[in-house]
Order: C-alpha cells, then structure tokens, then sequence
C-alpha cells in the first residue's frame, strides 16, 4: 500500500503531496547539506518526481556539488523554508525534507550517507548503516 506523504512549509504557502511509496529515506551529512539547512544533516525522503505535486512558488537555488552534479534545493519563496532537493543526475528522482511533511513520524531513515562529514555533536542511530561517502549504487 502506498504512503500518502503531505506536507508543507512554515507559512503554508507552498504544500505538496505525493501519493506513492519513497524511494529512499536517509540522513545526508555532508558539508552542503549542513550549511543548506544549518543543522547537521538532511533528512531526505527520495520519491520519484512526478508523483511529488507542489502547489505555491518555490525558489530553486543550484549548487554544483562535488560529483560535478547540480543539486537544486527548493525553498518556500515566502518564509525561505527547505522543502525539497533535486539533481541533475537523476531527473526522475524528487527529494523532500522530512520536517516539512504534516506528519514527521513517517519518516524512517535507513542508512547514514557523507557520514565521515558528520561533527561530533551529530549523533546518528548506531543501528543504522554508515556511508562515509555515498552508498554504493545497487
Ligand atoms: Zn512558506
Ligand atoms: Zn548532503
């Protein structure tokens, strides 16, 4: 049974939903991830993009990252909320921001990634597995 994932930004202006089972759940840690959402880590639901709907004015801002791809990350244009990320590396793939789902509690993060970026007052759930860098691509 699919998930409902809903969501939205701190002011309301911009909400979405998406109405398929993720992709991926887990906690990027790398540096850009760090000072884009200036705490620790990305909690990041990957879905496949067309089944994510976004309604309000979000503002893309692009980064190259160190692969050479470009990360997009999505803002809310009102309140500058993070709602999503999307690569150039992978069109189909879109990325949500946990805390901005209706209900947190559906996040189940299942690995640990950049995880050699991580500072030492991130703590990371030991049961789970640790990526210094990216997981090896299945
Ligand atoms: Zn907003
Ligand atoms: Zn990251």
């Amino acid at each position: 049974m699919a998930i409902n994932f809903k969501g939205g930004c701190l002011c309301g202006a911009v909400r979405y939903e998406c109405d398929t089972d993720p992709l991926f759940m887990g906690n990027c840690h790398c540096l850009d991830c760090q000072k884009a959402s200036g705490s620790g880590y990305d909690a990041c639901i990957g879905v496949p993009a067309a089944a994510l709907k976004v309604h309000g004015a979000v503002k893309y801002h692009d980064m190259k990252a160190n692969s050479g791809n470009i990360l997009s990350r999505g803002f809310c244009s009102e309140c500058g909320s993070r709602l999503f990320a999307k690569t150039s590396a992978m069109p189909d793939l879109g990325m949500i921001t946990a805390g901005t789902l209706d209900d947190p509690t559906q996040y189940k993060p299942t690995m640990n990634i950049f995880a050699s970026r991580a500072q030492p007052w991130d703590h990371m759930d030991p049961a789970l597995p640790k990526f210094p860098e990216m997981p090896p691509m299945a």
